[in-house]
């Protein structure tokens, strides 16, 4: 990979193709059978069972722009052509200063009207969490995506800022975004093909949760993106749509 992304410089994954098309299966490298049993489970609905009807056409996509400084940050926002960007924050060895930095150089290069995601990957504390949301909630944010790790902590910053939070890691699992609810922890439920094992799978969570749903990706292949796509497609409404 061109830019460090969740840790990661190398990529690895198997492509496999069945009648219904091509599937991917790349779980990162530290997940055990368990998990990664779901994630094959995905590539086999992808190769050989197909995916649930679509129920629309066209899927509005946000930017992701990496924890780069403030003038990569500007330029990948502006040449993505996207109004939306998810920025990443929170990257260990960097500071609050220069995730500020990079936000601000996102809502520059979208102009006012463009929306600002952050993806904190459960990066910060609660305190943490709260005063840096509302330091960023200046550049005006969307939502905050997994501010800190745990469902207890989502719910504890999640009453002490306005802005809206996401869940992202908290949801691996079918019978997650029922903790999800349970706890009041989000606002926003982000979804992926891969963990839940499938299309099918992460539409009947995304009933389940009764939440909004984000679509994401788990940094795949066009093959692995394309079953993101087709669960974007199939959710019977897309709030978050840009
Ligand atoms: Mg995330």
């Amino acid at each position: 990979m061109r830019t460090r992304f969740r840790g990661v410089t190398r990529r690895e994954g198997v492509l496999v193709r069945g009648p219904a098309g091509w599937g991917e299966f790349s779980p990162f490298a530290e997940y055990g059978p368990a998990e990664c049993a779901r994630w094959l489970a995905a590539a086999r609905e992808a190769a050989r069972d197909g995916w649930p009807a679509p129920v629309r056409d066209r899927i509005p996509v946000n930017a992701t722009i990496p924890a780069v400084g403030p003038e990569r940050a500007h330029a990948l926002a502006k040449e993505s052509g996207c109004r939306t960007a998810k920025v990443k924050v929170a990257e260990r060895g960097q500071t609050d200063a220069d995730d500020m930095a990079r936000v601000e150089a996102v809502r520059d290069a979208l102009g006012p009207d463009g929306r600002v995601r952050i993806d904190v990957n459960g990066g910060w504390d609660v305190g943490h969490a709260a005063r840096m949301i509302r330091a960023l909630d200046r550049w005006g944010l969307e939502y905050a995506e997994q501010p800190c790790a745990t469902l207890e902590e989502l719910a504890a910053v999640r009453r002490r800022v306005d802005v809206p939070i996401a869940a992202d890691e908290s949801i691996r699992r079918a019978e997650d975004p029922l903790r999800v609810r349970a706890a009041e922890a989000a606002d926003v439920a982000v979804l992926k093909v891969q963990p839940l094992g499938g299309v099918a799978a992460a539409l009947r969570v995304a009933e389940a949760c009764g939440l909004p749903v984000v679509v994401s990706s788990a940094v795949e292949t066009s093959v692995g993106l394309a079953a993101g796509v087709a669960l974007a497609a199939a959710l019977p409404e897309l709030r978050y749509a840009c």
